[in-house]
């Protein structure tokens, strides 16, 4: 992948842009200095821009990913920074300008690889590298015993101040996950929150109680909503009668806690998706891939995490899944697939669809004042895609991505 010299001013014409609340149909959107000047209607184009045609498709903001493990045969917890580069450019060639990588189950020394190549990839910035690093997602280990999926059980342990603090003074974690149950949850939870990251709880059984501690200890976020979460028949079963309340109940309840959903249609069925969308609304609801390296790749058996080491997982081409046992181990399609698939499944209006992409994300993880719409003075991450939503261009900072 390569990117065209940055133009001094660029200006995408002849197309309709997707503001988070409403479309401008046959609108112009200036971009200079890898920024957004203005966005409005139609006027004579100025003959020193770069002009680039929408051909009567979307302008939108490129997609912000929060949570993602890779793609293009590279796994994040490789920890070398060529995985790094193949993972980012693979999603920039999906829609996503912007991207959290994500981290799994695995040994401290495997973590701090995934953290130093992420930390070397984004500090070395201009290069021809894809989607932008806007921060690390600190996802794995600490999972819960009962819920670590098709994660690496021998990776998963117990939230250790010693080694998490090591992980934080890279500065590059951004949002952090931490199973709501664990010994010393919250004790981790307040450290993710002393480092401005969002807070969340994820591969959990927790209670409405222990959701409730994390909450006042700083969590607001629930990873893959209806996916290795707590919920009334689970927690039956871990505390017994009466029935206890659930993360499900706990997010849906709090005006305050957002999620996300892996909308790739193999995960969850078009009523979980619309129920999602219309319990939670846009500006709660985030799409996220959770895509392995499967992505763009041909059916067969992959790792999930470290090349080295990680469990293996299967794909079909449509998503992962545990070999032999059917359950789903993550998706393998990009995030322009979940934008297409939450349009045709759900009542969400495309604005809404692009914002759960875009700009929901990227203000639950604290970057809105940069990108995520398309707003003068943010970065012009933008996509060109079709009527059918297909990308046919991505920019990054106002530098084109060529695939
Ligand atoms: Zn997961
Ligand atoms: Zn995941």
């Amino acid at each position: 992948m390569n990117r065209t010299s940055p133009a001094p001013r660029l200006i995408f014409h002849n197309g309709t842009a997707v503001l988070p609340d409403r479309v401008v149909p046959d609108a112009v959107v200036c971009c200079e200095g890898g920024r957004i000047t203005r966005v409005g209607r139609a006027r004579t184009l100025p003959r020193d821009a770069k002009l680039v045609d929408a051909k009567g498709g979307y302008v939108t903001p490129g997609f912000v990913d929060i949570h993602v493990h890779g793609g293009d045969g590279a796994d994040f917890m490789d920890g070398t920074t060529d995985a790094v580069r193949t993972a980012c450019r693979a999603h920039a060639r999906h829609g996503t300008t912007t991207i959290f990588p994500t981290t799994t189950t695995g040994s401290p020394a495997q973590l701090s690889a995934m953290l130093k190549a992420c930390v070397e990839v984004r500090r070395d910035g201009n290069v021809t590298e894809g989607a932008r690093i806007a921060g690390v997602h600190f996802y794995g280990p600490y999972f819960a015993p009962d819920k670590v999926g098709c994660h690496s059980q021998a990776g998963r342990r117990d939230p250790d101040a010693r080694e998490y603090r090591r992980h934080f003074a890279t500065g590059i974690i951004r949002i952090a996950t931490c199973a709501a149950e664990l010994p010393a949850a919250e004790a981790f939870y307040r450290e993710a929150k002393r480092h401005g990251c969002l807070v969340t709880c994820g591969h959990s059984n927790a209670t409405w109680a222990e959701m409730a501690r994390a909450f006042r200890a700083g969590m607001r976020h629930v990873d893959h909503f209806w996916c290795a979460m707590s919920s009334v028949a689970s927690l039956r079963q871990r505390c017994g009668t009466p029935m206890q309340a659930s993360m499900e109940q706990f997010v849906l309840a709090h005006e305050a806690m957002s999620t996300e959903v892996i909308a790739d249609g193999c995960h969850l069925s078009p009523e979980l998706l619309e129920f999602a969308y219309r319990q939670l609304g846009p500006r709660r609801l985030c799409l996220v891939t959770d895509a392995n390296r499967a992505l763009d790749m041909p059916p067969g058996r992959y790792r999930f995490g470290c090349a080295a080491d990680g469990e293996w997982i299967e794909s079909d081409g449509r998503v992962g899944f545990v070999p032999g046992g059917g359950a789903l181990a993550s998706s393998v399609v990009g995030l322009d697939t979940m934008v297409q698939k939450m349009k045709a499944m759900t009542s969400a209006s495309l604005p809404e669809v692009i914002r759960m992409a875009s700009l929901t994300p990227a203000e639950r993880a604290g970057i809105a004042h940069d990108t995520g719409s398309l707003m003068p003075g943010k970065r012009a991450d933008m996509l060109v895609l079709s009527r059918q939503l297909r990308v046919r261009r991505v920019f990054v900072g106002g530098d084109e991505c060529a695939a």
